[in-house]
């Protein structure tokens, strides 16, 4: 089969990448070794975060350190078995994460982000999924006053200096807004402009059926069969035969660096890994709009009341250990009137990160015609859309909507 561009990975960046080359008039074939959107894309919290201007840092705190070091935490744990593997990351990660360079950081990643929910619209109207970005926001409440003064800081300052907006609200506040919520909150912080989507996988598939509507073609087969061939690509498919391509994007999530290694690409990326499962709710009680709190986040899905849980440093490989849901549920009914969870075994995807909290989008470094885009840690659902801008308007040579120097794949 030929094309002009092979897309490695169907989640919600590679999705987003293809569709956008394919309405730029590029044949596009998109391929992954499951279905679209399985993986992370498929359980996450579905929050459009507009607010993301600020990527979540390694602590700097001592005292914040040695908390989640007792590996008993809610909100990030580790497998000790991973931890020399994964040093030399999570140095450059604390490094990053300075005063100095992480103001710096935020300067480039803001452009990025504050497109996020207008590009996720133009999809959505245009694959007939509209309705399923709902502009309610989300809301972060805080049982520590610490915390919640830490929040207010960077609320005022996401509004002075990126023009994010959000509303303070206190007990009151929080209950006329979430009425059937309970729990020691001392206020909270409502992020309006951000977005929420109650089947994440769902909105991934409008995508991919506008795609395929297009003239995109869906297929499967493994990534790791990547070949050169000319001065293009080959690709394995798994029904034997193969798709051709002058250009090939990795997209792949967690797994990138297991393909562009390969090519003598080896970026550091590394993973955190984050669970799900679905509760009822007591008669007629509602959460209307994600709520994260302390430690875990509650969003209401369409399959129910989903608790979905913070980083666990681990082999992306590991069995799954969800121990942090484990410790969450308790508190979770504390909060909420939940009954029964919905499965019997939790759902586990990897947020794929870079020790600058930054995405790799551009060319691969010495591989004519080889494109990347991952690592986009906890935002890569609301960054599909505009990486896949972003990238299609590179490749085609169109002017890009962002500087894409800050994401360039030879920084590392
Ligand atoms: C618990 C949790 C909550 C989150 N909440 C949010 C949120 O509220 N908002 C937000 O913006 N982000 C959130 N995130 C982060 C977000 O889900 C990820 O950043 C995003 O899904 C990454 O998308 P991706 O396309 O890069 O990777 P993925 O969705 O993981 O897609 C990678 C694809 O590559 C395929 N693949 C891998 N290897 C191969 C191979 N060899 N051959 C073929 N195919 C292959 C996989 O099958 C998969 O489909 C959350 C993540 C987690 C885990």
């Amino acid at each position: 089969m030929q094309a002009d561009v092979v897309v490695l990975g169907a989640g919600m960046i590679g999705v987003s990448i293809a569709l956008h080359l394919q309405k730029r008039g590029r044949h596009v074939v998109l391929l992954d070794r499951r279905q679209p959107a399985e993986e992370a894309s498929y359980g996450n919290g579905g929050v459009v975060h507009r607010e993301g201007v600020f990527p979540y840092t390694f602590p700097r705190d001592l005292s914040e350190v040695l908390r989640i070091a007792n590996n008993r935490q809610v909100d990030a744990v580790y497998h000790l078995t991973a931890l020399p593997g994964l040093a030399g990351r999570l140095f450059r990660y604390w490094w990053h994460s300075s005063p100095s360079r992480y103001a710096a950081i935020t300067r480039e990643y803001a452009p990025l982000i504050a497109g996020c929910v207008q590009e996720h619209r133009v999809l959505a109207r245009e694959a007939g999924s509209a309705d399923m970005l709902r502009p309610v926001g989300y809301l972060r409440a805080h049982t520590k006053a610490r915390q919640l003064e830490l929040e207010l800081a960077k609320a005022a300052k996401a509004k002075s200096e990126f023009g994010v907006n959000y509303t303070a609200l206190d007990r009151a506040g929080i209950r006329q807004t979430e009425p059937h919520l309970e729990g020691p909150f001392l206020g909270a912080v409502h992020w309006v402009d951000s977005n929420a989507v109650n089947d994440p996988q769902a909105l991934a598939l409008s995508y991919v059926a506008l795609f395929q509507r297009l003239g995109g073609m869906f297929v499967t087969g493994d990534a790791g069969t990547l070949a050169r061939q000319g001065a293009g690509w080959r690709v394995a498919t798994a029904d034997g035969g193969s798709v051709e391509a002058a250009e090939a994007v990795v997209a792949l999530g967690i797994w990138s660096d297991r393909v562009t290694r390969r090519f003598g690409y080896a970026p550091p990326l590394f993973g955190k890994r984050g669970y799900h499962l679905h509760y009822r709710m007591n008669g007629n009680a509602f959460l209307s709009r994600p709520v994260v709190t302390d430690s875990f986040l509650l969003a209401p899905m369409r399959a129910g009341l989903r608790v979905t849980t913070g980083a666990e440093f681990a082999r992306p490989d590991a069995p799954p250990t969800p121990v942090q849901l484990r410790r969450a549920e308790p508190i979770a009914r504390s909060y909420l009137p939940l009954t029964e969870a919905i499965e019997a075994e939790p759902w586990m995807g990897i947020r794929p990160c870079l020790p600058d909290m930054t995405p790799v989008i551009g060319p691969v470094p010495a591989q004519p015609g080889l494109w990347a885009a991952f690592g986009h840690a906890h935002h890569g659902f609301t960054l599909g859309p505009i990486t896949g801008r972003l990238l299609a308007e590179m490749m085609t040579g169109d002017t890009p909507l962002v500087d894409p120097t800050p994401f360039r794949a030879d920084r590392f």
